[in-house]
């Protein structure tokens, strides 16, 4: 575990918001990964992805800390402190199959 990170106690057990990138959905764009807000489940696109909704969540709501989740990969990161620490053994479950476009 990294302890570069003072944001490590805010990770929740979280519901996954959608079953793939909310705003992607809604607009039918495709994404390439995706992550899940370990704040609140919001599930949003990565960087690699046109949308960067994942991005663009923390900017809106400063959540600081994403999961990796197509499926889930056992990593978290911190936007703030721009860390990549360990979330294997507190990963969120998949929700149901996720509608992959890549
Ligand atoms: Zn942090
Ligand atoms: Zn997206
Ligand atoms: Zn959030």
């Amino acid at each position: 575990m990294s302890s570069d990170c003072g944001h490590l106690d805010t990770i929740r057990d979280v519901t996954p918001s959608a079953l793939g990138c909310e705003e992607c959905l809604k607009s039918g764009q495709e994404w390439f990964h995706l992550r899940v807000c370990r704040t609140c489940g919001h599930v949003g696109c990565c960087d690699q992805s046109p949308g960067q909704h994942a991005t663009k969540h923390f900017h809106a709501t400063r959540h600081p800390i994403i999961e990796g989740y197509d499926p889930p990969e056992g990593w978290g990161w911190c936007y703030v402190d721009e860390v990549l620490f360990d979330l294997s053994d507190r990963k969120t479950p998949q929700r149901g199959p996720i509608p992959r476009y890549y």
